[in-house]
């Protein structure tokens, strides 16, 4: 019987795992996950990422119990460690997901170079992460990758899914050593935000069948309202691989309005990652030039990442990243629009501060937004400023949203917590607006 690993990396589940099904089709499997010393020195280290990563490998292991086996944690150099799992048990192949950034292409070029010395294979499975594959789709203009989402979309929905794999039944894992999986403050010592979301695949499946079972339908109408927080709440889970997003697309209506604007927004995922792949200096390089010169501004930096710019609905989604490491889209797309065109700060800088704190934070997701809010991504319409004002009026009418992150403007009722600069009195605590913008 021949011994395979499967290397977990962003794909912390058992369910529709295509690296786990194939280590564990041909006999033995060591479920493998490093604590890899190169991200854990990175500083400054996300204390929200560091938890939800620990909470999600906990479940994991317990999911691979519950089949027979369990996980297998290391701690070190990813190449070094699996090389050691290798020669340990004499596996032939090492199973583990492609992914787009640098770090993961370069990780597996190392990976396979070393195993290769051991007599032993790197097999890298595409449909791990995202529904289709980066670089599977290309225009027909004959341009390496996607760069403007529609004609993508268009696509993406005519690209057959691949089969739902099932979790495995049983697992069979030889005698082998493991680490305990540590406190998060060992690899981290900041506390991250109070009230994060943690949890695994366990807790993403009963979070996604509540999703399912009917909050979904209300997504095209009601994704944008902030004070209704009617979106899926998804995407830590799906940033730490403990949902299959393939798997998301496959138990979503599609016919329905909900479900497909639900759909759009996983696409909107694989067309970043597609785009990163394809170009991998995206990360911290403007896709094009955008349409204002940055400027530093170490102050309005300050008070637009401590939510006190004097706008309210940025105010309060700056607050919320704080407290709970994940903010809703429409609040992501305010408060970077407001930084890169209204106070023009570079969005790199913009950028840093989400990795930090989201708990969903990827360097696709948010480097290419971030680069479509400030007009040197993919927006067709570069030039567009989200003005505060109305998108507070449009999506947060009862002030609601506001209210409930600002305790100091509780005064002011209704929509008026908009503008608490027309009654002063109400709200002393509050600091004016750090800018001007229309219809104040
Ligand atoms: C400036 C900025 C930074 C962002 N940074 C990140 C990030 O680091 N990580 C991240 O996962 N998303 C990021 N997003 C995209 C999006 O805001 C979040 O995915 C979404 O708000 C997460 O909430 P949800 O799970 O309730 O999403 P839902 O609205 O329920 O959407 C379902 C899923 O679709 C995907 N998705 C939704 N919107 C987008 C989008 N615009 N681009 C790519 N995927 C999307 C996510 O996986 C999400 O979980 C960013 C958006 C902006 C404007």
């Amino acid at each position: 019987m021949s011994i395979a690993v499967a290397l977990f990396t962003r794909d912390l589940r058992v369910h529709d795992n295509p690296v786990l099904a194939a280590a564990a089709r041909g006999g033995e499997v060591v479920p493998l996950f490093v604590l890899d010393e190169q991200i854990l020195e990175r500083k400054p280290l996300s204390a929200n990422r560091i938890r939800f990563l620990l909470t999600a490998l906990a479940e994991l292991d317990t999911e691979l119990r519950d089949r027979g086996g369990r996980l297998v944690v290391r701690r070190g150099d990813v190449g070094a460690e699996v090389a050691r799992v290798v020669a340990e048990v004499g596996a032939r192949t090492v199973h583990i997901a492609s992914d787009v950034s640098r770090y993961s292409a370069l990780r597996a070029e190392r990976l396979r170079d070393g195993l290769s010395q051991h007599g032993c294979e790197l097999r890298e499975h595409s449909g791990t992460v995202t529904v289709v594959a980066p670089g599977a789709l290309v225009p027909s203009s004959g341009a390496a990758h996607f760069a403007v989402f529609t004609p993508y979309f268009r696509r993406w929905l005519e690209t057959p899914l691949r089969a739902v794999l099932a979790a495995p039944n049983t697992l069979t894992v030889p005698e082998i050593e493991s680490r305990a999986l540590p406190e998060p403050t060992e690899l981290c010592a900041k506390p991250g935000s109070p009230r994060l979301s943690v949890g695994g695949e366990s807790t993403g499946r009963k979070l996604v069948r509540r999703w399912l079972s009917g909050p979904v339908d209300d997504y095209a109408t009601r994704s944008d309202d902030l004070a209704a927080d009617a979106t899926s709440h998804l995407s830590p889970y799906l940033h730490f691989g403990c949902l299959s997003a393939t798997e998301l697309v496959h138990r979503t209506d599609l016919s329905a309005d909900g479900g497909h604007a639900f759909a759009r927004q996983l696409a909107w995922r694989d067309f970043n990652h597609q785009l990163l792949a394809a170009r991998p200096d995206l990360a911290w390089s403007n896709l094009r030039r955008g349409p204002v010169q940055p400027r530093t501004d170490p102050h309005a930096f300050d008070a637009w990442r401590e939510g006190r710019t004097g706008y309210p609905v940025i105010d309060a989604a700056m607050r919320q990243l704080l407290a709970e490491g994940w903010m809703p889209g429409r609040a992501r797309l305010i408060a970077a629009s407001f930084l890169t065109k209204n106070l023009r700060i570079d969005w790199r800088i913009g950028a840093d501060h989400f990795l930090r704190w989201l708990v969903d934070a990827d360097i696709a997701n948010n480097q290419l937004n971030w680069q479509w809010a400030a007009g040197t991504g993919t927006d067709t319409r570069p030039n567009r400023v989200l003005n505060p004002l109305r998108q507070a009026e449009r999506n947060d009418p009862g002030g609601d949203y506001a209210r409930r992150w600002l305790p100091e403007l509780n005064t002011l009722s209704g929509n008026a917590i908009h503008r608490p600069w027309r009654a002063p009195l109400l709200a002393p605590d509050y600091p004016p607006p750090i800018v001007e913008v229309n219809g104040m």
